[in-house]
């Protein structure tokens, strides 16, 4: 299993890498902007993008009263706005999500083919026969994964709610299956002390942190504060000023003292970071083969599929739309809801973790 899913992943990131968005320069830029904000307003459309895309459909979400928000948010949001269709700037997981909550929506994606290593390292099969031999167990799932894998568990979390979740179920004395990232598991077990098994998946981009690599470069900017991603390994983690999920990242940003910060996640978040800490400075964590691979470049492969090109397209042509069977679909409803609930219910203890 592990060598299919290892080939399934190489073929997948080189797919990614071939289908970048191409560079364009400003002026053609601002004419695809138009041509599409035009586009959003005619099919009655928002806009939903993810912190980790191109700087142009962050700005162009906002301009057109979209939203730009990790993966939490972007399913509130969706969820909640009156617009009939969803055009999702991010990674398939998410345009998902978005169809699963709003089965009544069209959700349309510049591409089909951005998918995320943390969803490929957790097919179905494997993960149902995995939940099967631990019936134990609540089962728990990060957000980055498909529909019938959310529609086997019985919680769905992102990274911005999973700590408050898994010490709330320890809690009350559950022993939890985790799924699948790793690194953001073994956070959450050593901050929670939780009884977790885990399922063995990491995020290709997250990985590559380095703990010497980034001490190295702490050394050059003493003073700068580290902000990391919880997906990275535990001794990058363990040097962090801060770490949370994106939206806690840009919160911590924004609030802590350095005026310097060395920032260990996709570097497609500096575009909120600056905005909001515009007379700070923000640089890329290392990755250990910086230079070597487009993997090791602190940026998605699959996140920067997503340009405006593809996603006049597939406005303009209706294409790329997200379909989940409708049966998944209900299922995987129930433990997202749940998520969303806990949510609102923990408003106030989830704002504070910024
Ligand atoms: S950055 Fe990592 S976790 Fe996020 S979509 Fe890309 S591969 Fe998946």
């Amino acid at each position: 299993m592990e060598n299919e899913v290892s080939l399934r992943l190489a073929s997948q990131i080189k797919l990614a890498q071939l289908k970048q968005a191409k560079q364009m320069d400003l002026d053609e830029a601002e004419l695809y902007k138009s041509r599409i904000k035009k586009l959003l307003e005619q099919e009655n459309a928002v806009l939903v993008a993810h912190y980790y895309t191109d700087p142009l459909l962050q700005s162009l979400a906002e301009e057109t009263g979209g939203c730009v928000a990790d993966s939490l948010e972007m399913a509130r949001f969706g969820h909640q706005h009156s617009a009939s269709t969803l055009v999702v700037a991010g990674v398939r997981f998410m345009g998902e999500t978005a169809k699963i909550l709003n089965p009544e929506k069209r959700v349309l994606m510049p591409t089909v083919e951005a998918t995320c290593s943390l969803d490929i390292g957790c097919p179905i099969e494997e993960f149902s026969a995995f939940c099967d031999a631990h019936p134990d167990h609540e089962v728990v799932v990060y957000a980055n994964t498909s529909a019938d894998v959310k529609a086997r568990s019985d919680w769905v979390v992102t990274s911005g709610i999973a700590l408050d979740l898994v010490d709330h179920l320890a809690a009350e004395g559950k022993k939890i299956l985790w799924a699948p990232d790793k690194h953001l598991g073994n956070y959450i077990k050593n901050k929670t002390g939780a009884d977790m098994l885990m399922w063995d998946g990491a995020c290709i981009v997250h990985e590559e942190f380095k703990f010497k690599g980034v001490l190295d470069m702490k050394k050059l900017y003493p003073d700068a504060g580290i902000l990391v991603h919880p997906e990275s390994p535990a001794n990058v983690i363990e040097i962090a000023d801060a770490v949370g999920s994106t939206t806690q990242l840009i919160k911590a940003a924004k609030s802590l003292p350095q005026s310097t910060f060395i920032v260990a996640t996709d570097r497609g978040i500096f575009y909120k970071m600056q905005q909001m800490a515009p007379s700070k400075t923000f640089i890329e964590a290392p990755t250990a083969g910086r230079g070597a691979t487009c993997v090791s470049c602190a940026h998605c492969p699959w996140m920067a599929m997503n340009g405006l090109e593809n996603m006049l397209t597939s406005i303009e042509q209706g294409s790329n739309e997200i379909l989940v069977d409708p049966e998944v679909g209900k299922r995987a409803m129930i433990p997202l809801q749940r998520m969303l609930d806990f949510a609102k219910n923990n408003q106030l203890r989830v704002a504070s973790n910024g």
